[in-house]
């Protein structure tokens, strides 16, 4: 099962940075990754925020042959392979020497530890594109919650300084870690994935009900505090896993059941698998490896479902690229 591990107060270990965003809330974005989540989904595009510790991992592309990397690992955890330079994860303590003896940055290090002051300076660098736009700062995963006395000052000192601020998160967490944030979240996009409790144990690693135990508290938060001001469900729409009718039924109507009106925007992210190589650099074996693109015409079936099953239909929203319903896949 899924441990949850804490950080130094108001001093975060986060994955990247992405600016220009325009997938994770309103406007001109940048979104900032968490480095540690609560939840082992199968079909996780971002592997390298799962850890919440740095971890190192290979770029072939950078690799010159030198071997420093093995000869300065305390842990004999590399070997040198006809297919390059393989980590082997169980004897791995983290220590990162390989990546101080690389001499070109071919053992790259994913996370790095900032303060949450050094994080708002980095961020408000594109303030004007946030104030043109519409836009703000997001923050993402991994899981925000995990670290939540860090992403809380984030969060306060940004909507102090009038930026438009969103939380996104799959709400497996203690009520007290996702309510610390919550006040200072102008948007909440909340993850529901899979209604079925043995399935959702089965390709998560944890059952759902605290998720939607942290739902109903949303709610009622909300109804005493007014905050946050939106709320978005997002529902990843993954081949063999959640992309049945049956499922996206099932969601819908606890949506309407649970949060009628309170919901802005469900969407249905279709699932790719752009993120292979990440697995390949972790030496993670990844058994979504294979899945096609989804249908466009079955992407559109689900969101036809999703829209029955809703007092509002007009909130749903499919995205993500898909393929021709004739092509293989
Ligand atoms: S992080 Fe440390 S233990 Fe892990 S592979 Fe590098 S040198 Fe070895
Ligand atoms: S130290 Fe860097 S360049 Fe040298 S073999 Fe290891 S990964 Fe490749």
């Amino acid at each position: 099962m899924p441990d949850e591990q804490s950080l130094p107060e108001k001093r975060g270990l986060i994955l990247r940075i992405q600016r220009m965003s325009t997938e994770d809330g309103p406007g001109i974005r940048s979104t900032v990754f968490f480095k540690g989540c609560s939840l082992r989904c199968v079909w996780c595009h971002n592997p390298e925020s799962i850890s919440a510790r740095p971890e190192v991992h290979w770029v072939g592309s950078r690799c010159i042959g030198c071997m420093s990397c093995i000869e300065a690992c305390p842990a004999g955890a590399l070997k040198g392979t006809g297919s390059g330079i393989v980590i082997d994860r169980k004897a791995c303590t983290g220590c990162l020497r390989c990546s101080e003896a690389c001499p070109s940055t071919a053992m790259e290090v994913y996370g790095r530890h900032i303060s949450a002051g050094d994080l708002v300076d980095e961020v408000l660098k594109d303030r004007v594109y946030f104030e043109k736009s519409g836009g703000g700062v997001t923050l993402s995963g991994g899981e925000p919650t995990q670290q939540a006395d860090f992403a809380g000052e984030v969060l306060k000192s940004l909507k102090a300084q009038g930026i438009h601020t969103a939380l996104d998160t799959c709400g497996q967490c203690p009520w007290d870690r996702l309510e610390k944030l919550l006040g200072h979240t102008d948007l909440l996009l909340y993850d529901l994935k899979l209604m079925d409790e043995e399935l959702h144990r089965e390709y998560t690693g944890l059952c759902v009900s605290q998720i939607l135990r942290n739902l109903v508290r949303v709610r009622e938060f909300r109804e005493k505090t007014g905050a946050p001001a939106q709320i978005w469900i997002r529902t990843p729409i993954i081949p063999f896993h959640t992309d049945n009718a049956e499922n996206i039924r099932a969601i819908g109507t606890y949506i309407r059941d649970t949060l009628d009106g309170m919901v802005a925007r469900w969407e249905l992210c279709a699932f790719n698998n752009l993120c292979a190589h990440k697995y390949d650099g972790l030496g993670i074996d990844w058994t979504c490896r294979g899945y096609g693109l989804v249908r466009a015409g079955d992407l559109e079936r689900l969101g036809h479902t999703a829209a029955e099953a809703l007092s509002d239909p007009g909130v749903v929203h499919i995205s993500g690229a898909t393929r021709d319903s004739e092509e293989e896949s």
